[in-house]
């Protein structure tokens, strides 16, 4: 983070601009919609800024800047046309520590002015740190549209309400679920839509009501996380984890998904080592079912999708069993995720009239499934977690007759950055799997679809393009 957001309150706080032209002036009238004590220092100005001084909001210095005009401010706009002379404000403010923006010049500037859009109370300020504006003001386009014209209206309001919603309810936590409700419910609709009576009354009826305990019960939401690419989650995804309290995760979700959950949620990692071993599953229901009795709002966060080998079913079924509330909240298993960014069809009516998703996981140091089933022509079968029985895999299919030139993949970290797909046949996949050294977590594509990655491949991973580039050093 190049530069620090923050938001000034500058009610009668003394600033300085240097500059009374027209560069100046919009900089002065934002100064005056923050209420700021604006002194202009100019040997001439500007007709509007000089209305400004006839009008007496703000104050002029006939002169050319001389340095003790920074004495006592908070901060400075360097704002004339000439470039020497900002550089010399600039300067002056640093020596003095006060803050200083050159306009168009952020080498000079200490602080840097966002893009806006006023919904005053709400302000959104967008910046790129300068890198480009053109995106910036496209973004500041794309809110201004986006954000209702009342939102303001409806922040002061629930400012206006916030003191009787203390009173109400003594915990934070209830609170916040008030106003999540509050937002989310008719009443800011009333307000969005200017009928700010019909709010009123319902918020001061809700006020009124007793809570119920149930409004206050903790709940479990057992989210899939999709692959690792944050941008399959789901909006419900999004929605839920945005609310939680706490995030109970493994260790197959990715860090750009855990980097949307609430900033002040608690996050868990239940997949690591805790103490010694890794928590059980007894102790991970345990935990779930406490933290929702406290009354939080709790979110089992999954990779992919809690169903598909995600022993999401027995959590919820202990869940059950205690009484507690609880959502499934699907997500993109790894199958389908591997496949989209590997531009593998699951299915195809040339190649595949089927598909099926097994778990490649050793128990008794073999894989029990119906191998005859599994090695017959047209489908398409996906192995989960079967990167330590790749050799047995395919042995396996081969023996219950399997062509040797059956073609299959390897998808390592899929829809990640850092995915890496593997092609091969029934015969010589495992050798070059072991030359890549691929790791967990991948899933295996067994079918004659594995071909058409040579074609369709599309998802630039970092991966593909070191390997790209490593290629085309060496050619
Ligand atoms: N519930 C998960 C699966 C959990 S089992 C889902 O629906 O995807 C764990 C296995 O999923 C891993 O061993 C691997 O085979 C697969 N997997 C999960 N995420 C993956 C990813 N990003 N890339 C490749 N395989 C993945």
């Amino acid at each position: 983070m190049q530069y620090f957001p923050i938001f000034l309150r500058l009610k009668d706080q003394p600033v300085l601009v240097v500059g009374g032209g027209t560069i100046a002036v919009r900089k002065i009238e934002l100064l005056r919609k923050a209420d700021a004590r604006v002194t202009v220092v100019a040997p001439q100005l500007h007709a509007s800024v000089a209305e400004m001084v006839d009008k007496g909001v703000i104050h002029h210095i006939a002169e050319e800047f001389k340095p003790e005009h920074l004495n006592g401010m908070r901060l400075a706009i360097a704002a004339t046309s000439r470039p020497a002379v900002n550089a010399w404000v600039a300067h002056q403010a640093e020596v003095r520590n006060i803050a200083v923006n050159v306009v168009d010049d952020r080498e000079l500037s200490r602080f840097i002015m966002p893009a806006i859009v006023d919904r005053s109370p709400v302000i959104v300020a967008v910046s790129s740190g300068g890198d480009a504006p053109v995106l910036t003001r496209r973004l500041r386009e794309q809110l201004e549209a986006f954000l209702p014209t009342r939102l303001g209206r409806l922040a002061e309001l629930a400012g206006h309400w916030r003191k009787k919603v203390k009173q109400r309810f003594a915990a934070t936590d209830q609170r916040r679920r008030f106003w999540e409700r509050f937002f989310d419910g008719p009443a800011a609709a009333d307000v969005l839509a200017g009928r700010e009576e019909q709010a009123q009354d319902s918020v001061e009826q809700s006020l009124r009501a007793p809570s119920t305990p149930d409004d206050w019960r903790g709940e479990v939401a057992l989210v899939g996380a999709g692959p690792g690419d944050p941008a399959l989650l789901t909006l419900r995804a999004l929605r839920v984890m945005q609310n939680a309290d706490v995030v109970l995760h493994d260790r197959l979700v990715s860090s750009q998904v855990l980097a949307l959950v609430r900033r002040d949620a608690e996050l868990i990692d239940v997949g690591k080592e805790a103490g010694s071993a890794r928590r059980g599953q007894e102790q991970i229901n345990a935990l779930l079912i406490d933290y929702a009795r406290a009354g939080k709002r709790v979110v089992r966060l999954k990779g992919g999708d809690p169903f598909i080998f995600g022993r999401g079913g027995e959590e919820l079924e202990a869940l059950a069993l205690a009484g507690v509330r609880f959502e499934v909240v699907p997500g993109v298993t790894a199958a389908i995720g591997c496949a989209a960014y590997a531009g593998i069809p699951l299915t195809h009516r040339d190649h595949a009239r089927s598909l099926t998703f097994v778990s490649g996981h050793a128990k008794d140091d073999a894989v029990d499934v119906d191998w005859a089933a599994l090695a017959k022509p047209h489908q398409t079968v996906v192995f989960y977690m079967g990167m330590h029985t790749l050799e047995e895999i395919l042995k396996r299919l081969l023996e219950h007759g399997a062509a040797a030139t059956l073609s299959a993949a390897v998808v390592e970290q899929g829809t990640q950055d850092l995915q890496r797909v593997i092609v091969g046949t029934m015969s010589d996949l495992q050798a070059r799997v072991a030359a890549a050294k691929i790791a967990s977590p991948a899933v295996l594509i067994v079918g004659e679809v594995t071909r058409l990655h040579e074609t369709l491949r599309w998802f630039n991973s970092t991966a593909a393009r070191d390997h790209l580039a490593r290629g085309a050093l060496l050619a």
